[in-house]
Formats: structure tokens, C-alpha cells, sequence
């Protein structure tokens, strides 16, 4: 049986919105569509879709308003459009967990290439059982239950840094370059700044090896990071 998937366009300007739904409903998508942050996201919370096309500038509530929203309550993914090449934008719409980003002006083809990624990987991504615990040392992350902890007091941490720390423990002991790193938590598809792998790593040392006075991820000079316990 195929399922054919549903996506929910929120996109004020009409005509880039029409051309979308026009191009995702000739690729077989089921498709809907809002012109409000506001309206977007109550469809967004009330009907179970696969995918959200999310502009960041909304009238009545901006995307990224939306997207932590979304966020409170669902794992639904999410891609945002931004019209400004903002590193900054860019990074708080994957910190509050947007799947993937496109700047405006984009090729459409782009977007539906993307789009076919993403499907892809949640679909593996369900098919692949994982092991129920991870350890380094003293930490301890549980991929089924998304719950970090450090000697028994939780981590708090966001989608991204959560797979990103997936990722350095199931590879544990092992030196891991940048692209591995980009390529396995970011995809294959992730078209923008390397850094955005350095950012994330100061964001989990932040959150991990800073307040528990301990040194867990360790930066291989002109190769990579790795996590390691004594
Ligand atoms: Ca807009």
C-alpha cells in the first residue's frame, strides 16, 4: 500500500504558495495551505501531517514563533524557507528543530529533492531498531525516550543536539571528521556552513562537559570530535 503524504504549506505570499502546491500536488503529494502564522499553526496542530513548509516571515505569528510551537507538542517535520541568508536565522530554526532550511530565492528542485531526503530518512529511521541505552562514562542517553542524563541529573537538550550526541556515542572511541558528522546527523542534502557542526559541539559541551566539570568530547585538531570516557 502507498500512503501518499500530506503537507501544509504556510506561506503568506499567494503566488510563491500557489507554485508550491502546484508543483507538490503534480509530485503526488496531498497538499494544504495558510497565509497566517496564526491559522498555519492551528492546522499544523490539528491535522496529522507529514511534512510543514514554514516561512519564517508570517503575518500574526512569524515561523519561528510557529515552529517552537509545533515543537511543545510534535516531532512533525519541518523545513523553513527564509528570505534572509542569516547564519543566525538559519541556526535557531535548526536549534528549535526544523529538519531542514531553504533561503529564498530557491530552485524547486531543490526543495522536492530535500523533500524526498527527508521522507527517506524517517522512514529508515523508523525501520532501524536502536539499542535502548548509550553510555560514555557517567552518561548515560536513551534514544527511544529522548532523555539525556549525567550520573542520574538530566540534560536538557534540543532535537539537533540530541542526534548530534546520538551520534558521538554510538560511534564512542572513535575519531569522527566533520563531514561524517554533517553527513550523518545534517544529511546527505544539507547544502550550508560546516561551522554549524563546531556551534552544535559548543552547544553540548555547554550543556555536558561545563557543568559537570568532566571532559567528554574531545576536539581532534584538523580532523574532527570525539567522545571518549577515561
Ligand atoms: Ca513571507
Amino acid at each position: 500500500m502507498i500512503l501518499i503524504k500530506h503537507i501544509l504549506i504556510i506561506e503568506d505570499e499567494v503566488k510563491i504558495a500557489r507554485f508550491l502546491e502546484l508543483e507538490l500536488q503534480h509530485e503526488g503529494y496531498e497538499v494544504s495551505v495558510s497565509h497566517d502564522g496564526r491559522e498555519g499553526l492551528t492546522l499544523a496542530l490539528a491535522h496529522s501531517y507529514d511534512l510543514v513548509i514554514l516561512d519564517v516571515m508570517l503575518p500574526s505569528l512569524n515561523g519561528m514563533e510557529v515552529l517552537r510551537r509545533i515543537r511543545q507538542v510534535s516531532d512533525l517535520p519541518v523545513i523553513m524557507l527564509t528570505a534572509k541568508d542569516d547564519v543566525m536565522d538559519k541556526v535557531m530554526g535548526l536549534d528549535l528543530g526544523a529538519q531542514d532550511y531553504l533561503t529564498k530565492p530557491f530552485a524547486i528542485e531543490e526543495l522536492l529533492a530535500r523533500i524526498r531526503v527527508l521522507f527517506k530518512l524517517k522512514t529508515a529511521s523508523l525501520s532501524t531498531k536502536q539499542p535502548n541505552t548509550l553510555s560514555c562514562g557517567k552518561l548515560t542517553l536513551y534514544p527511544d525516550k529522548f532523555e539525556v542524563n549525567y550520573n542520574g541529573t538530566p540534560i536538557i537538550l534540543t532535537k539537533k543536539e540530541f542526534e548530534l550526541l546520538e551520534y558521538l556515542m554510538k560511534n564512542k572511541n572513535i575519531v569522527l571528521t566533520r563531514n561524517q558528522i554533517l553527513e550523518n546527523v545534517w544529511g546527505y542534502n544539507y547544502i550550508g556552513d560546516t561551522n554549524i557542526v563546531d556551534v552544535y559541539i559548543r552547544y553540548l559541551r555547554n550543556k555536558i562537559d561545563q557543568p559537570f566539570e568532566q571532559k567528554l568530547i574531545f576536539t581532534i585538531r584538523g580532523i574532527g570530535y570525539q567522545i571518549k570516557a577515561d
